[in-house]
């Protein structure tokens, strides 16, 4: 049987970038994917066209138990070196907001590329690899097509949402045979279900302050059938789903607005003092009081002020894998090094990208993560 100096598990946007490098370094490599095509979840990203790097993706912007452990692949593959990786391969971008950047002609120029990139390399399609067993220095991988041997193995199985583009925990499986803690898994970047709005608001979008076990998050809300969604929830959901105050009014302090109103325009009625606020529909849900301000005790008055500026959700709950972005948590990074991505428990063994209990924020934070552990193990293995 061939030993593969390298066989890389999972062909998504870390395995495809770790087996650049490794071609790049004239090593035997195979790719073994569980699907019939590589990188689905990229094709799928920043709504078809990709958000492949945030400029300012640094620690504080990533999640799991140690972010720190970031760093150093951030620092060998940084989002520059990205923005000049999709240059060189001649894909147009475009900056949406400052530092995010996304594909101008869709998702699937950054997966031709990374393809391109490999063109030295194998890879066998729907193939589900099962275990990995390792003896004498090499690594027997099992699959539903047969075994295959190599001296190092990448682990880049990414996370287990969105299974309808097919998805496994092997990763975690391989991971903790061997001897590594797996972080609990739950769903992120994903709209939340809630109780706590009616359903007619569906389809309205505002900018508001959202604030999670003290976190603040200045973002767009987008109200659903269901509850609450939008990029400031989407990111709250990383925090803490559960527990979550909008302030719908971020640059207003309601209840002066009302004293001051109550002076100056007493017979205007507080609803449509409430709609010059937010949106028309949302003010009726809010505060449907049609009496003259005037005629509202200050105590009143205070309470519909908090339902815009500190509106609480105690019964929120995320949508799901089915339509989360990511998965938190995952293979725990304690016995694995920043600088290689080698585990510290098995030598040759490489874990990298989702599957790992990191996860970035909102904004092409977690491909660059995918592409720089990817890189980084790539350039080790
Ligand atoms: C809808 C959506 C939009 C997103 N948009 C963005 C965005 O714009 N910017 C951003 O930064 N991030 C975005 N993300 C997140 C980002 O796509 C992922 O974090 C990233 O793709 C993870 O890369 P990965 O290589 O670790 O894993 P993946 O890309 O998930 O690749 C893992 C691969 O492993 C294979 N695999 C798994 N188990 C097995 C097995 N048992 N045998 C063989 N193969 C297996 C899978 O088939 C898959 O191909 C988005 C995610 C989704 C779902």
């Amino acid at each position: 049987m061939k030993i593969y100096d390298t066989i890389i598990i999972g062909a998504g946007a870390a395995g495809l970038m770790a087996a650049a490098q490794l071609a790049h370094r004239k090593k035997s490599v195979l790719i073994l994917d569980m699907g019939d095509k590589p990188a689905r979840k990229i094709a799928v990203s920043g709504g078809g066209n990709c958000n492949f790097t945030n400029m300012r993706a640094d620690y504080p912007r990533y999640f799991g138990k140690n972010p720190r452990f970031v760093m150093s692949a951030l620092n060998q593959f940084s989002p520059n070196d990205m923005l000049n990786w999709v240059k060189r391969h001649n894909i147009k971008y475009i900056e949406k907001e400052l530092g995010r950047f996304f594909c101008k002609d869709g998702a699937d120029k950054i997966v031709q590329a990374l393809i391109q990139d490999i063109k030295t390399v194998q890879i066998k399609y729907n193939t589900k690899v099962i275990d990995v067993d390792k003896t004498d220095n090499k690594f027997t991988v099992a699959t539903d097509h047969g075994e295959f041997m190599a001296t190092s193995i990448i682990v880049a199985t990414g996370g287990i949402s969105y299974p309808h583009l097919l998805v496994s925990d092997i990763g975690h499986k391989i991971a903790k045979k061997f001897g590594h803690k797996i972080e609990p898994v739950r769903p992120a970047l994903c709209a939340i279900k809630t109780k706590s709005f009616d359903s007619c608001l569906a389809g309205i979008s505002l900018n508001t302050e959202t604030t999670v076990n003290k976190h603040k998050i200045n973002d767009d809300l987008l109200f659903t059938h269901f509850g609450i969604g939008g990029p400031a929830i989407y990111r709250a959901t990383l925090i803490n789903p559960k527990e979550i105050i909008i302030n719908f009014a971020p640059n207003t302090d309601v209840f002066e607005l009302f004293k001051k109103a109550k002076q100056t325009n007493g017979k205007k009625s507080v609803v449509n003092i409430v709609g010059e606020i937010v949106p028309n529909k949302l003010a009726h849900f809010l505060c449907d009081d049609t009496r003259n301000i005037a005629d509202l005790r200050d105590t009143e008055l205070k309470q519909i002020a908090n339902k815009i500026n500190c509106f609480e959700i105690n019964d929120g709950t995320a949508t799901g894998f089915q339509s989360a972005e990511v998965m938190m948590g995952g293979i725990s990074t304690d016995k694995i090094s920043s600088k290689t991505m080698e585990s510290g428990l098995c030598a040759g063994l490489y874990f990298v990208g989702e599957c790992l209990d990191i996860t970035g924020d909102l904004g092409g934070f977690n491909l660059q993560w995918a592409f720089s552990s990817g890189f980084v193990a790539g350039n080790n293995a």
